[in-house]
C-alpha cells in the first residue's frame, strides 16, 4: 500500500481581469473551490490508479477540513490520520489573470502544525512505499522518510516546493522526484537547459540518492540510479492545462512501484498520468483512472 504525509489545501480561484497591486481593488468574477495541496492530490492520484491509499495530514476543525477529508474517503483513502485541529485548513488564494497567469498566495494552515511526533510508526510499519513532499514541516517530512526506511518501505520525496534538503534525509530516500527547477535547488547548480543537461544532473543527484528522477513537462524526464539512468520520452497528448500533472505522475510512479513494477515500467506508467492530467482542467478531477493510463500504455 501507499502511505502519503503530506499537505491538504482547498484551493480558492477568482478570475481577475488583472492582478491588483498593492492597495488597490479589483472586482473578479465568481469564487470557485477546489480540493488540492500536492500531499492530496498525490493520494488521490495513486488511489485511482489503483492503489490502496492511508494519509497522514492535518486539517483545521473547519468546513474546509470537513469537505477535504470527506474528498479522500470517497477516493477511498484511509483518513484516520487527518485530524482536525484548532487552526485554519491550508488554503491557496488563487487570483487568475486574463492572460491564465496566475498570482497565488499560499495559508499553510494546519499543514504547518504537521509535527514528527505525530506519525506513529506502526503506519509505515504496513506500507510498501511512502510518498512525501515539502508542503509541511521539514522535519517532519526527515522522520517520515526515516521511519519509512526503518519500515523497509520505498520512500519517494517529491521535493516540492522547491528547497535545498537535509543530507539526513537525501541518505533516507529510495527516489527523489524533482522537476528541472526543483533539481537545480537540490543540487545547488543551475537549471538545467535541456534534456542533456537534465540527465546530467540526475547523475549527480543519484550520487545522493539510489534513484533520481527529473520531470521535464511535455519534455519527458531523465533519471538516474544505480540501475543506470536513461530518458523517457513524454506520451503525445493535447495539453490544455498542465495543473497536478507532476502530483499525476508521482502518484502514478508510487501507485506502479507499490504494486511491484520495476522501476522504468513504473516510470513510464507515472508518466502516461502525467500525461492523462495535462489533458483536463483542474488538480483533483483532472487525476486519470488506471483503466485511462493503461489504454494510453497499450
Ligand atoms: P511539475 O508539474 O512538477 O513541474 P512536470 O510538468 O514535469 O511536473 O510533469 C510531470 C510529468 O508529467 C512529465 O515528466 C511528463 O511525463 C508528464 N507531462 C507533463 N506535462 C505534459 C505534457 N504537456 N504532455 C505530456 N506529458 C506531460
Amino acid at each position: 500500500s501507499v502511505l502519503v504525509v503530506g499537505s491538504l489545501n482547498m484551493d480558492l480561484v477568482v478570475p481577475v481581469p488583472r492582478h491588483p497591486k498593492p492597495g488597490e481593488t479589483v472586482v473578479g468574477g465568481d469564487l470557485r473551490r477546489f480540493p488540492g495541496g500536492k500531499g492530496a492530490n498525490q493520494a488521490v492520484a495513486a488511489a485511482r490508479l489503483g492503489a490502496r491509499v492511508r494519509m497522514i495530514g492535518r486539517v483545521g476543525a473547519d468546513a474546509y477540513g470537513a469537505e477535504l477529508k470527506r474528498g479522500l474517503e470517497a477516493e477511498g483513502i484511509a483518513t484516520e490520520d487527518v485530524a482536525e485541529l484548532d487552526v485554519p485548513t491550508g488554503v491557496a488564494l488563487i487570483s487568475v489573470g486574463e492572460d491564465g497567469q496566475n498570482a497565488i498566495v499560499v495559508s499553510p494552515g494546519a499543514n504547518a502544525r504537521l509535527w514528527p511526533d505525530d506519525l506513529s510508526p506502526e503506519r509505515f510499519a504496513a506500507a510498501g512505499v511512502v510518498v512525501l513532499q515539502l508542503e509541511t514541516p521539514l522535519e517532519t517530512v526527515q522522520r517520515a522518510a526515516e521511519l519509512g526506511r526503518a519500515a523497509g518501505a520505498r520512500v519517494l520525496l517529491n521535493a516540492a516546493p522547491a528547497q535545498p534538503l537535509p543530507e539526513g534525509l537525501l541518505g533516507a530516500l529510495g527516489v527523489l522526484v524533482v522537476n528541472e527547477f526543483e533539481a537545480a535547488r537540490v543540487a545547488g547548480a543551475r537549471e538545467p537547459a535541456g534534456p542533456e543537461e537534465a540527465l546530467a544532473l540526475a547523475r549527480v543527484l543519484a550520487r545522493r540518492v539510489p534513484v533520481a528522477v527529473v520531470t521535464l513537462g511535455a519534455r519527458g524526464l531523465v533519471w538516474a540510479g544505480a540501475e543506470g539512468a536513461g530518458t523517457l520520452p513524454a506520451f503525445e497528448v493535447r495539453a490544455v492545462d498542465t495543473t497536478a500533472a507532476g502530483d499525476a505522475f508521482v502518484g502514478g510512479l508510487a501507485a506502479a512501484l507499490a504494486a511491484g513494477e520495476p522501476l522504468v515500467r513504473a516510470l513510464r506508467f507515472g508518466s502516461a498520468a502525467g500525461a492523462l492530467a495535462a489533458t483536463r482542467p483542474g488538480a483533483q478531477p483532472s487525476l486519470p483512472t488506471a483503466e485511462a493510463v493503461r489504454s494510453l500504455l497499450s
